[in-house]
């Protein structure tokens, strides 16, 4: 327990005792890291309650997450439920020091015509994706634009779903450590899972299923879902599109049921209104855009714990101070693991 190291602001002074082999400087991000912390007695504890995975991982205001710890523990799981990004966040965006694939970015076609026409899309649609200068309800029409074209191809391509299966297998995305051991501690506390995203549901299905080799009930998929005809052609898609400007707790609306979006017998049995009526959230994703997920829920505590994968040192202030948590290099899920661990846990009388 004493790796575990717990970086935060210097609003708390430090306590005389501690040995100074518990703090580092990490100079990539300018800034301490401590394992101790003042509890309300001033006295000096161990951070182990909230301390996650090693020197990876930053604390803007300490106290405020333990408060969100204590209203969500108090609430019990009961009214819990945990949102989160696919891409990066989920996934690791590392892999063998390469990137590792997105869900949209490891789909092979098939049909190498098309794969370069989307290709053509991208390369005409992410710098604007990126352009600060483009006001947001223009952005969002461009996206829609962008992703409307892209399914376009998908099915004018003759996309089957074979080309997914061999393109999942053939791909490099890999799950952070400890994503199946998360979705575990959920489903025993029949925590729902929403995973968010303006991929494609069928590839992160699919993706789930070779990497985790196994499903579980309380993980659904809130993402652009496909309508394969009895040849496994892709026909159409179902619901609104969900591009990257719209991925909010709206999109379960737009999208359409969730038990239709399943599409499979993995036994779900979360719905629309339960997940609304969880007014707790753990928010993961690795953009700040991501904190807009829990948008259209009308929520009570929101602990929120985003993965800053790059560009570290320069995003490392705006990051700290927009999520609650936030876990660096790459880090694996043990943290989130330990946290979610945490707020499921009873609270003695
Ligand atoms: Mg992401």
């Amino acid at each position: 327990m004493s790796n575990y190291l717990l970086r935060s602001s210097f609003s708390i002074p430090l306590p005389r005792f501690i040995p100074l082999d518990h703090f580092r400087f990490r100079k990539q991000c300018r800034v301490w890291y401590r394992s101790y912390c003042k509890n309300r007695n001033n006295q000096v504890e161990i951070m182990e309650h909230v301390v996650f995975d090693g020197p990876e991982v930053m604390v803007g205001d300490l106290q405020l997450l333990q408060n969100k710890i204590s209203s969500v523990r108090l609430e019990g799981p009961s009214k819990l439920q945990v949102i989160a990004d696919f891409d990066g966040t989920l996934t690791r965006y590392w892999i063998d020091g390469q990137r590792g694939h997105s869900s949209h970015g490891l789909l092979q076609q098939g049909n190498p015509e098309y794969d370069l026409k989307r290709q053509e899309l991208y390369d005409h649609y992410h710098p604007l994706e990126i352009d600060p200068t483009i006001p947001l309800d223009e952005k969002a029409k461009l996206m829609e634009e962008w992703w409307e074209k892209t399914h376009g191809l998908l099915i004018e391509g003759g996309l089957t779903y074979g080309a997914i299966q061999s393109s999942v297998a053939k791909s490099r995305i890999a799950f952070r450590e400890g994503v199946t051991e998360l979705f575990e501690l959920l489903e025993k506390n029949d925590v729902p899972v929403l995973i968010f995203s303006a991929g494609l549901a069928d590839i992160i299905e699919e993706v789930l299923r070779q990497k985790l080799h196994r499903s579980f009930k309380n993980v659904n998929i809130v993402s652009n879902r496909m309508v394969f005809n009895e040849n496994g052609n892709l026909v159409s898609f179902k619901g609104k599109t969900i591009h990257v400007l719209n991925k909010n707790e709206h999109a379960i609306d737009m999208a359409g049921p969730l038990h239709d979006q399943l599409g499979d017998d993995n036994g779900s049995t979360a719905d629309v209104s339960s997940v609304k009526s969880r007014t707790n959230v753990l928010l993961l994703g690795d953009h700040i855009g991501d904190l807009g997920m829990s948008d259209g829920l009308n929520y009570n505590t929101r602990i929120s714990v985003g993965f800053l994968n790059d560009n570290i040192e320069s995003s490392s202030d705006s990051y700290r101070n927009a999520f609650d948590v936030v876990y660096m290099n790459d880090a694996s899920m043990w943290g989130v693991v330990k946290l979610a661990s945490q707020l499921c846990s009873i609270v003695a009388d």
